[in-house]
């Protein structure tokens, strides 16, 4: 219990650190705004100053030579204007000018650029503050169900005395629990070796066996979903790293579960295409909005919003199928299924 208070506070300041962060965010974003909007203003401000300063020497320095011109008999208003002396000063007040506005110009582009940077980044840093504060609530709900599904278990393994059935369903039901942590921790612990640079142990492999078991396995899980499969007997082997590959495979076949509501019909399919074996994971589920298909690759990215959605997770599976994939030299793609659904279509090239 002392465990649990812990972790429970601890959870509490991480997410009140989150939205002080995200607090921090929005008021750098409107003291930047207001920076730049200052810059912009002052800049404009500067450059219609010195434009009106050129134009007043200008003037100055043409009654200037007027005046010391009147007194010369030889002095005619006409062709004052062709004199080598205006001419002169003409030239230079037109420099100052081209000058003055290429100057303002530049100014404004590399603060218009710098103004677009800025926003980017701290757009970024929201999605990432919002992301995060989203997979922090996944987190502790994901670890928090199974614990206490075990732990009501064991009580009552403790209290009660139970027939044969009802303990061999409760040992079921913790050791279902116990797989969905042990599941959350591979991906967890998956994900933090991916990006401190993965030592891949690549070998020659056949992924129509993985598939085959791992469908097996989700037939088992999940006996209310209906897998079927198609796999070609062609298929060249592919130099991959077993483990990661069925990682791949379970976030897949999972989601296609997780994400199938009142069809649960999951189809797999295996080709061999040129010089790239193709997995097309199919599911009649709830498809993805097209605006979200790039973004279901980033890492902690769920659809929706934590505290109104239903289903589990913690917006890794994706982030970390993509970058095994990549690793691989391979390629992920979503689109949609017809008529309803989503297929994710997996090439790894041959070895
Ligand atoms: P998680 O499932 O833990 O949320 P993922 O990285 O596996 O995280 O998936 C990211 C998001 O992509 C999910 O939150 C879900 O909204 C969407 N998604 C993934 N697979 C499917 C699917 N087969 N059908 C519909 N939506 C999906």
């Amino acid at each position: 219990m002392d465990l649990w208070v812990h972790l429970n506070f601890c959870i509490f300041i991480f997410i009140s650190n989150q939205d002080t962060m995200s607090g921090k965010i929005t008021k750098t974003r409107i003291f930047t705004f207001f920076l730049m909007a200052y810059v912009l203003i002052a800049c404009t401000w500067w450059t219609f100053l010195l434009h009106k300063k050129n134009n007043e020497n200008f003037a100055v320095n043409i009654a200037l030579l007027k005046q010391t011109k009147i007194g010369d008999n030889s002095f005619n208003e006409a062709t004052f204007h062709n004199t080598q002396a205006y001419l002169l000063i003409e030239k230079k007040f037109n420099s100052q000018r081209r000058m003055i506005i290429g100057e303002a110009m530049t100014f404004f582009i590399i603060l218009s650029l710098g103004i677009w940077l800025v926003t980017k980044g701290i757009r970024k840093e929201v999605a990432l503050a919002r992301q995060q504060r989203n997979f922090l609530l996944s987190i502790t709900h994901e670890l928090k169900s199974p614990l206490a599904g075990i732990k009501l278990v064991l009580d009552t393994f403790k209290k009660r005395d139970l027939k044969k059935e009802q303990h061999t369903k409760l040992t079921s039901n913790a050791l279902d629990d116990c797989d969905r942590l042990n599941e959350l921790v591979n991906n967890l612990l998956l994900a933090a070796k991916i990006e401190n640079e993965y030592n891949w142990q690549l070998e020659e492999i056949n992924l129509a066996n993985v598939v085959t078991n791992t469908v097996d396995s989700m037939k088992q899980k999940h006996p209310e979903v209906l897998f079927t499969s198609d796999m070609a007997v062609d298929l060249k082997p592919i130099k991959a790293d077993i483990n990661s590959i069925q990682s791949v495979v379970i976030n897949l076949l999972e989601n296609a579960v997780k994400y199938s509501d009142s069809s649960k019909e999951v189809n797999v399919e295996l080709s061999q295409q040129k010089n790239n074996v193709m997995l097309n994971i199919a599911d009649k589920g709830v498809g993805i909005p097209d605006q979200e298909k790039n973004k279901i690759f980033n890492k902690f990215y769920r659809i929706g919003n934590e505290d109104t959605r239903s289903t589990k997770g913690t917006g890794l599976g994706l982030f970390i199928v993509k970058s095994i994939v990549k690793a691989h030299n391979g390629s992920i793609f979503v689109k949609n299924n017809k008529p309803r659904g989503t297929i994710f279509q997996v090439s790894f090239p041959n070895s």
